[in-house]
């Protein structure tokens, strides 16, 4: 995307966290800058606004602060894709495997119109689990998944890759 390089250089790398041999992309230093987060979410509107998107999904919790802007900026709805046991109605949610145990998506059973046109973001793409579980769940509860989307991507874990594998497009604006 036209951002991207620039995007890229305002987030940080952190070697050997949350363990060792991780190499953490950390958002922060991004959102700090005012004049980087605008251009981040202005590369999502700038793809988006002729989609006629439904509503976002944002992954919980940094997906939200993408998400959430996008969904202002468009005039779609936003829904909330939380970690387990978060949301109070009735929902539906997805077990996914991690490297090490098993994960859980939940969303509301009322959230999406049967053919709604959704967007996932989430701020990162690394094995591609979550995003895959929350395009299942999206799917299973009756919304159509235009594209999946994150800030960055790291093709080299085949995540992204995973998730064509799948039938998504995949949009993000570094890798
Ligand atoms: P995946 O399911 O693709 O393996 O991991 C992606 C999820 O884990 C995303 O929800 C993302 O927030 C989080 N995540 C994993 N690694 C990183 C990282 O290096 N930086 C950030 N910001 N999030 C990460």
């Amino acid at each position: 995307s036209i951002y991207g390089d620039y995007i890229k250089s305002v987030i940080r790398t952190v070697p050997d966290w949350p363990q060792p041999g991780v190499n953490f992309r950390d958002i922060t230093p991004l959102l700090q800058n005012s004049a980087a987060f605008r251009k981040l979410i202005d590369s999502f509107v700038h793809r988006y606004q002729e989609m006629d998107l439904d509503a976002i999904a944002a992954i919980d919790a940094r997906g939200f602060i993408v998400g959430a802007p996008v969904a202002y900026e468009l005039g779609c709805s936003f829904v909330p894709v939380r970690k387990k046991g978060k949301l109070p109605f009735k929902t539906i949610s997805q077990t996914y495997t991690l490297e090490y145990g098993q994960a859980e998506v939940e969303l509301h059973s009322d959230a999406f119109r049967d053919g709604d046109r959704i967007l996932v973001v989430d701020d990162l793409i690394a094995t591609g689990g979550t995003m895959l579980a929350a395009a299942e769940l999206i799917s299973r509860s009756g919304g159509h998944v235009v594209e999946t989307s994150a800030i960055v991507d790291l093709p080299d874990l085949g995540g992204s890759q995973r998730i064509r594998d799948a039938g998504h497009s995949v949009f993000a604006v570094c890798s």
